[in-house]
């Protein structure tokens, strides 16, 4: 049965707490469902309102709402945005003082509060197991749930001794949310929390704003600076490396070239790291050069692109690592630079990890995965979709769907780079079996007489880089594979033999030039530059000014306060009273009560 009071009430909390006019999705059946006492294991994109789905229920319920979160350096924001619209939040974590913690623990028990984030390691101390035992719960909250999975690149061991809470509590309904979608972590998350009887819903993974883009790696740092001068003049972004050293270096390097880069991973100093958080959070136009140490849980809604230099591990990391860019809904671009070095490196981080063999298969299917993404022959986001579960059709807005890939029949092309692996008795690297099939007269080729063999020089037509990428396709699709024990000789696997027999075909992507004029038109379809007209671009430019000072005075980060579509919804709407501004979307009654005289008095000073 449908409730239609409970259905009532989340819409209004909806429209006068957070100023929103509808649901999303399906967040209004979740709310309902927990709202009415039900377990619910959430699986929604980065930026599908996963929040909303935990906090109106834990405004409905009676109690305090308990989120677990392992983002102990976001909680003061979230905390502070839950303040913007007069919402009683809190947080209990290791940054604080023994008062301050006191403090909080003394308003749970009153009942003086709605919301509280919890780090996971301080939930399970016997002090704040007792503390909840003394306070009346509205529900348990399990944010980036799948920190459960030992598969996962986030694991968290305290995570999964969350099941405790189903044990101690077993009447309070807990409410799993992830972004990460696989059918195994998924699995995984119902098991270890107990969330097998939960109810699951899963959202539709596409993120159809963003626009997918890989193209080939000749100089990765070079293009990405052309990327971001090109698309990307002034906006926040963020760009994913490898390493630290390489993170470092690629933050040196943009500021060198005029953009306000900022260097994020786990090797710098916890006061830096947090600092420079901060800034990206506050600032307009900052490019975060990280680790995937940075990331999780940053909800900034503006971040115009996200560059991977490296490529990554799995489509899993790949599509949360993206996922950050554009979660405010307008045109975001996820880019990444992908090369023969990516495939081997990735390749060889996999044969050296200290995993057991298990684990190892399950990095190597991923990273196949992974692979597969970058040399597709068709649209990305189907590919992504797919890996999820979601049928797709080409989407129009990723590299492949806007200038289509030319393939070719490389059947002669690989039988020929097989052939030349297996002439030099599987014994040499890349540059050499490259050097060999170009006709190149290298010192190392007389050497070793190279000249002489029936491969020398039969593949001159092909230049170095064409050949790089036939070759990094050959390992992709497992025919070739690289000895790391032996100087990186390329190897001959068994998938390698029915090619060479003739039995089977290879189709691959033509190998094309990277030029910096080849960049897509940046905006997608639809997409309007701005949509305001000139006098509502200079209510909208006011309100930035007004925005900032806010900010500052509040010690908020600016999105906080109203994102940029609320704001440019203003500046169309001009309200001459409060009245008017209520309608606005992203206007809720506290923010009205906060701002709303100083925004009616701005615009009015503008008529
Ligand atoms: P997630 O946690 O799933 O990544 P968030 O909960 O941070 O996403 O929500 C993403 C953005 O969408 C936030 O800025 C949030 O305010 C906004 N949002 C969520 N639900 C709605 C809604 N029903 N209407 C309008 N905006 C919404
Ligand atoms: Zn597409």
């Amino acid at each position: 049965m449908h409730n239609q009071v409970g259905s009532a009430r989340a819409l209004d909390v909806l429209q006068t707490v957070f100023g929103y006019p509808s649901f999303r999705g399906q967040q209004e059946e979740i709310v309902d469902h927990v709202v009415r006492g039900g377990d619910a294991l959430v699986l929604m994109p980065t930026g599908g309102g996963k929040s909303l789905c935990y906090q109106i229920p834990a405004l409905l319920r009676d109690g305090v709402g308990i989120v677990v979160s392992p983002l102990i350096a976001l909680m003061q924001d979230q905390v502070d945005a839950l303040a913007e619209v007069g919402v009683r939040a809190a947080f209990l974590n290791s940054t604080q003082t023994f008062d301050e913690a006191n403090r909080i623990e003394r308003k749970m028990r009153s009942g003086e509060l709605d919301l509280v984030y919890v780090a996971p390691e301080r939930l399970m101390t016997p002090r704040c197991l007792e503390l909840l035992q003394a306070s009346r719960i509205a529900l348990f909250a399990i944010d980036e749930a799948h920190c459960v999975s030992q598969w996962g690149h986030d694991f968290r061991p305290e995570y999964i001794k969350l099941s405790v809470l189903h044990e101690r509590f077993p009447s309070v309904p807990r409410i799993a949310l992830t972004a990460t979608a696989d059918h195994q972590t998924r699995a995984e998350i119902a098991l270890r929390l107990q969330l097998t009887d939960a109810l699951q819903f899963v959202s539709s993974f596409d993120r159809p704003n963003i626009r997918y883009q890989i193209v080939e790696k000749d100089n990765g740092r070079k293009q990405l600076l052309d990327f971001i001068t090109g698309e990307h003049a002034g906006d926040a972004g963020i760009v994913y490396c490898l390493s630290r050293k390489k993170v470092e270096e690629t933050a040196v390097f943009l500021n060198e070239h005029g953009i306000n880069a900022l260097p994020y991973h786990a090797g710098m100093d916890y006061p830096t790291r947090t600092k420079h958080q901060g800034r990206f959070l506050r600032e307009e136009s900052i490019v975060m050069v990280a680790t995937i140490a940075f990331g999780m849980g940053i909800d900034k809604p503006d971040v115009r692109f996200v560059a991977h230099l490296d490529l990554p591990k799995s489509i899993e990391g790949y599509y949360q690592e993206t996922g950050r860019a554009g979660r405010d809904g307008t045109p975001a671009n996820a880019w990444m630079a992908y090369g023969l070095q990516d495939v081997v490196q990735q390749r060889r981080m996999i044969d050296e990890s200290e995993a057991d063999e298990t684990f190892k298969r399950v990095l190597g299917v991923k990273l196949d995965a992974m692979l597969a993404l970058c040399e597709t022959l068709h649209c990305r986001r189907m590919r992504l979709l797919e890996y999820f579960g979601q049928p797709a059709t080409p989407c129009g807005n990723c590299d492949t769907c806007l200038r289509p890939p030319v393939s070719f029949d490389a059947t002669v092309v690989v039988q020929k780079l097989l052939s030349a692996i297996y002439r030099v008795e599987q014994r040499f690297g890349a540059v050499h079996v490259i050097d060999i099939l170009r006709g190149v007269d290298s010192e190392r080729i007389k050497q070793w007489r190279h000249e002489q063999l029936s491969t020398f020089g039969i593949g001159a037509e092909r230049s170095e880089a064409e050949w790089r990428a036939i070759l990094r396709q050959s390992i992709a699709l497992g025919l070739v594979s690289v000895d790391y024990d032996a100087y990186n000789a390329l190897k001959l696997t068994d998938e390698a033999r029915p090619v060479l027999r003739g039995e089977q075909k290879i189709q691959l992507r033509q190998y094309e030039k990277p030029l910096k004029q080849r960049r897509i038109s940046a905006k997608p379809k639809g997409y309007v530059e701005s949509d305001l007209s000139m006098d509502e671009q200079v209510i909208f430019d006011k309100l930035r000014w007004w925005r900032v000072e806010t900010a500052r005075k509040h010690n908020v980060p600016a999105y906080v306060i109203f994102h940029d579509a609320t704001m440019r919804e203003i500046a169309k709407a001009k309200p001459g009273s409060l009245g008017d501004l209520r309608g606005v979307s992203g206007v809720g009654e506290k923010k009205l009560e906060t701002y709303g005289e100083d925004i009616v008095a701005l615009i009015a000073e503008l008529m």
